[in-house]
């Protein structure tokens, strides 16, 4: 059969088809083990800490989603990059933009001892070529290209199929960290990624109540490496948070388009308002790499669910997360309650030494829901006008 459209791919959620009873709807195997049927054997499943058909439904649903040959799922979204990241050794280099999750620059930085980590300026110059990472990569080579786009928070766009021609030049492996598109919208190992890695936390879950993370690739030697790993330290996704995970993806279509059209919608109000001096949003043509976003996304038209605003102040900034209502403060996104956090404060509060530079406070990041639009303004709008908030000292987490 010719492959299926993705729509039809997430309808089908993963369904089990071998199942003996014939559900309709995959059952969760809450077992942490399978009898055998003799004792010199394994038979399919032994133990959920290596397989588990729930888990294997999940993941051939998502490598089916991306392209992949293989997807592995990890307790936590972190899990699955340390796994990855852990390729390189002691020694060896991993180079990565300047604009990432504060949690993978505290791993980066704190967590993989004897391996160096640089950011590098992974713009395009005018000839089309990532000058500042070829030098990078020419002076001292790297064992890993880590890259988010559209970064996080500043929704930075980075040009994937030049920054992996540059890479795989010198035999460095290519990481996409795709979580602010997931691959309903972007798709990196059809742009050369040779591995993507999601917190399916965010958008794939998309309910914001399961933490879960994705390693897909179509290096079935490296996919080995990682699932004998994964087995060894007893990192993968746990059967019922597996079912959550697989369930939301059901919807990930609906969901995903229903809120990038409001957060396209959302990004040109904000652009109107006074109180904000610039709005990031890949999905604006004002946005500086919206040709190459479009380029390489699905669509043309697929921004996403971020917006991130550069308000005209700090405190406009912290009045503006701190007032509205219908956003929740908080540190996830791609759920389907639309949510508003101070990156500089909360996922980027702490910035371990030789990371990137922290973003700014006036920066607002927002991820749009499920809400109807005109509901949203309205609260925006009235948290703009609010009195400003006693101010409390801010805990430094860092999730
Ligand atoms: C949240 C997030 C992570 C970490 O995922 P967890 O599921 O919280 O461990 C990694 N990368 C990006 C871009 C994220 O937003």
């Amino acid at each position: 059969m010719s492959p299926l459209d993705p729509a039809t791919v997430v309808a089908r959620g993963g369904a089990i088809d071998a199942d003996p009873y014939g559900a309709t709807s995959p059952p969760l195997y809450q077992t942490a083990t399978f009898g055998q049927r003799t004792a010199t054997g394994f038979d399919e499943f032994d133990y959920t800490r290596t397989d588990n058909p729930t888990r294997r439904a999940v993941e051939d649903l998502l490598a089916e989603l991306e392209g992949a040959r293989t997807a592995l799922t990890f307790s936590s979204g972190m899990a699955a990059i340390a796994a990855v990241l852990r390729i390189a050794r002691p020694g060896e280099r991993v180079l990565c933009g300047r604009d990432l999750y504060g949690g993978t620059q505290r791993f980066l930085h704190e967590h993989l001892s004897g391996v160096v980590a640089d950011h590098v300026d992974l713009t395009i110059g005018e000839d089309g070529r990532p000058r500042a990472l070829e030098r990078a990569l020419a002076t001292r080579g790297a064992r890993i290209l880590f890259v988010e786009t559209p970064s996080n928070p500043r929704l930075e766009v980075v040009d994937l199929r030049s920054v992996a021609r540059a890479a795989h030049a010198v035999g460095t492996l290519v990481v996409v960290d795709g979580t602010a598109m997931t691959p309903w919208l972007q798709r990196p190992l059809e742009l050369g990624a040779d591995v993507v890695v999601h917190s399916a936390t965010k958008g794939l879950a998309g309910h914001g109540d399961v933490t879960a993370g994705v390693v897909a690739t179509r290096d079935e030697a490296l996919a080995r490496e990682l699932a004998a790993r994964r087995n060894a330290e007893g990192t993968a996704l746990a059967p019922f948070e597996s079912w959550l995970l697989r369930r939301g993806v059901e919807t990930l279509g609906v969901r995903l388009e229903r809120a990038q059209s409001t957060a396209l919608r959302l990004a040109k109000w904000l652009s109107e308002r006074p109180e904000v001096e610039r709005v990031s949003y890949p999905g604006l043509a004002s946005h500086p790499g919206a040709l190459v976003h479009a380029a390489q996304t699905v669509r043309d038209d697929a921004g996403g669910v971020l917006v991130t605003v550069e308000c005209s102040n700090d405190d406009t900034a912290r009045r503006l997360v701190e007032s509205t209502e219908l956003f929740s403060t908080s540190v996830s996104f791609g759920g389907v309650a639309s949510s508003i956090s101070l990156p500089h404060y909360m996922s980027h509060a702490s910035t371990p030494e030789g990371a990137a530079p922290r973003p700014s406070p006036r920066l607002v990041r927002i991820s749009v829901g499920l809400e109807a639009f005109d509901d949203l303004t309205r609260d925006l709008d009235s948290a703009f006008a609010a009195a400003p908030k006693p101010r409390r000292e801010p805990s430094p987490i860092l999730s």
